[in-house]
């Protein structure tokens, strides 16, 4: 079985899969009812789940580039990449970073230079 990971909800409670009456397929949280849906596949509800989430993460969480000030800069497969080329991702191929830990990593860089510039 090749069942994709559902994303934890913005809540911190752990997100289901649920089939509705129609047959359709949507995803819910277990603590806050927040509900996602409805899509013909299981597959494409788990993707718009996880989608939305990666959103709401990057909203709250990514600062601006540091080297062109710009935003968007954006999460993709455990990589954040600004729009003038600077990335931040893991050196360490074997090991790649989750979406969030390139998230953090990103900001405390950008913490970094903030405190060089004070100087
Ligand atoms: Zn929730
Ligand atoms: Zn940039």
């Amino acid at each position: 079985m090749n069942e994709q990971k559902l994303e934890p909800c913005s809540c911190g409670g752990e997100a289901k899969v649920i089939k509705d009456v129609l047959g359709f397929w949507a995803v819910e949280c277990k603590s806050c009812l927040t509900r996602l849906g409805v899509s013909d596949t299981k597959e494409e509800i788990i993707e718009a789940w996880n989608d939305m989430r990666r959103k709401e993460m990057t909203e709250e969480k990514l600062k601006p580039c540091p080297f062109c000030g710009k935003e968007p800069v954006y999460v993709a497969d455990g990589k954040v990449i600004c729009v003038c080329g600077a990335t931040m991702r893991s050196f360490n191929d074997w090991k790649p970073f989750t979406n969030q830990e390139a998230v953090d990593r990103w900001n405390k860089r950008y913490k970094e230079q903030d405190d060089e510039k004070t100087d």
